[in-house]
């Protein structure tokens, strides 16, 4: 089973732009979210072998085949990719092989051809849910493939990672909330939540420019984030990214809207930090003029306090507290809060 987090847990990333996609959804360009062009095989084990120099000899690492539609593209050029990441599982460099792939492409038979390999998990991009969303994506497969999909690969014992998004055309807040919910309750063993990012030359930026498309920006994407990384603390489904990685290319150009922010998840823990902590003083019968000190798990300061204290200046607007003071505290973990007030 994949560790899937923890500082030993490294990935060896091979990017494989929109291979084996059927078309192009909406939203999605995986040259500009990637930084590579166009897929050359003969250079994959120099990209591994390259990585794999960098690591330190305790790294617990997995070869992962991201930015495409791994299991629908040629499939002898899938059992190659396979074959070639195998040998370094089988020499002990490498734990696993994890990809990530469309839910309309885990057929029992793409399933069966898997077998072989020590496949450590299979992030399934399934974005939302809801029918209406999907359809204005133009993602070409319902939200019953995607349960079924996600059933399929948990039946045999593979780790189901999910992949959402926010912000999407035609969705909205109960709708990621509901997704996040059913994708904890087919299994998920972990997830990433993608708010959208609008690219240039994509369909959703020529929606954005007609005017049928309004994108999150970084506040309201920390707002609908926020009660999903609690859903998740509470299943105790792990959090593998928040937001696309920071690159030069997401602060390119090529950005047109959407939610562009370098330290995303830590607006969303931030966020729900502040739900936590509002939570707790609205249970208070008096909080005007007093100090509200809060113990917090250790490491979590910054996430408590918010971006710039932004987190202090509501709670004080907001409650008249006096002071807010916290306290790290290694009783507590995720985001549990204690609060005291003086
Ligand atoms: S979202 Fe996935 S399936 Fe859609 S174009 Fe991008 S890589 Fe392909």
């Amino acid at each position: 089973m994949s560790r899937l987090t923890g500082a030993r847990h490294k990935t060896v990333p091979i990017f494989i732009p929109h291979m084996g996609c059927p078309h192009r959804c909406v939203f999605c360009d995986q040259c500009a979210i990637s930084g590579h062009g166009e897929f050359d095989i003969s250079c994959v084990q120099a990209e591994i072998e390259t990585a794999l120099a960098t690591l330190a000899p305790d790294a617990e690492v997995e070869i992962a085949y991201f930015g495409g539609s791994f299991t629908a593209i040629d499939r002898s050029l899938m059992l190659a990719l396979l074959r070639l990441a195998q040998t370094y599982v089988d020499a002990g460099q490498v734990s696993g092989i994890r990809f990530s792939t469309r839910p309309d492409a885990v057929s029992e038979d793409v399933l069966d051809a898997l077998t072989p390999f020590t496949v450590s998990a299979i992030e399934l991009g399934l974005q939302s849910m809801d029918d209406g969303v999907l359809a204005a994506c133009r993602r070409g497969h319902t939200a019953a493939e995607a349960r079924d999909a996600c059933r399929r690969i948990v039946s045999r014992g593979y780790t189901l990672v999910g992949q959402m998004m926010l912000g999407l055309p035609a969705s909205d807040a109960d709708k990621e909330m509901a997704t996040a919910r059913e994708i904890c309750d087919l299994g998920a063993r972990a997830m990433r939540i993608y708010p959208t990012v609008v690219f240039d030359g994509t369909a959703l930026a020529a929606m954005m420019r007609a005017g049928s498309y309004t994108p999150i920006d970084n506040a309201e994407a920390a707002r609908r984030c926020a009660p999903i990384l609690a859903l998740l603390e509470e299943r105790d489904v792990g959090l593998l990214r928040v937001g696309l990685c920071a690159s030069e290319t997401l602060s390119s150009s090529r950005v047109v809207g959407g939610a562009n922010h370098p330290a995303l998840g830590e607006l969303c823990y931030g966020a729900l930090f502040l739900a936590r902590m509002e939570a707790l003083l609205d249970g208070c019968v008096s909080t005007e003029g007093r100090v509200a000190c809060f113990d917090i798990p250790r490491g979590k300061q910054s996430q408590a306090l918010g971006q710039r204290r932004t987190n202090v200046r509501a709670l004080i607007e907001h409650y008249g507290v006096s002071e807010v003071r916290v306290r790290e505290c290694d009783t507590l973990t995720g985001t549990q809060l204690k609060l005291t007030i003086i």
